[in-house]
């Protein structure tokens, strides 16, 4: 078993797949579950409206939808900034464009890394019949 600290409250703590310790968990579900009621109640609030109604502060609401433990459905104001652009989001750290355009990026640098190797290659294909 693991002893770690608390990525909340830093209180050393068996760790078991969670960053955080039980009681702080205990503590954060119950926000969850206050989020929820809030956003079932009012579905058109924003993250603001959210930590005004709740008492939950922002920055926490963006963890729990970037972790996915607060999964949006028809709450089409709850968005963030994304960390690379900051145009609104709703999931995970970047926006769709994005994390489709990093993906690309990541598929065109192997991809000319590949070519290049083929190129450097001595003595292949036709050019080796002199
Ligand atoms: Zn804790
Ligand atoms: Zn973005």
């Amino acid at each position: 078993m693991t002893i770690a600290n608390c990525k909340r409250c830093g209180r050393l703590f068996h760790k078991s797949g969670k960053d955080v310790c039980p009681e702080c968990l205990r503590e954060e579900d119950q926000l969850l579950s206050e989020i929820r009621q809030f956003l079932r109640k009012y579905p058109d609030s924003t993250i603001f409206d959210v930590a005004d109604g709740t008492q939950v502060e922002y920055h926490v609401i963006v963890d729990f939808i970037r972790d996915g433990r607060l999964i949006l459905r028809d709450n089409p104001n709850m968005s963030y900034p994304c960390e690379r652009c900051g145009a609104p989001t709703m999931s995970g750290r970047l926006c769709v464009t994005c994390s489709r355009e990093l993906a690309n990026g990541f598929k065109e640098a192997s991809e000319s890394l590949r070519q290049r190797e083929t190129r450097n290659r001595p003595g292949g294909g036709f050019l080796s019949r002199s």
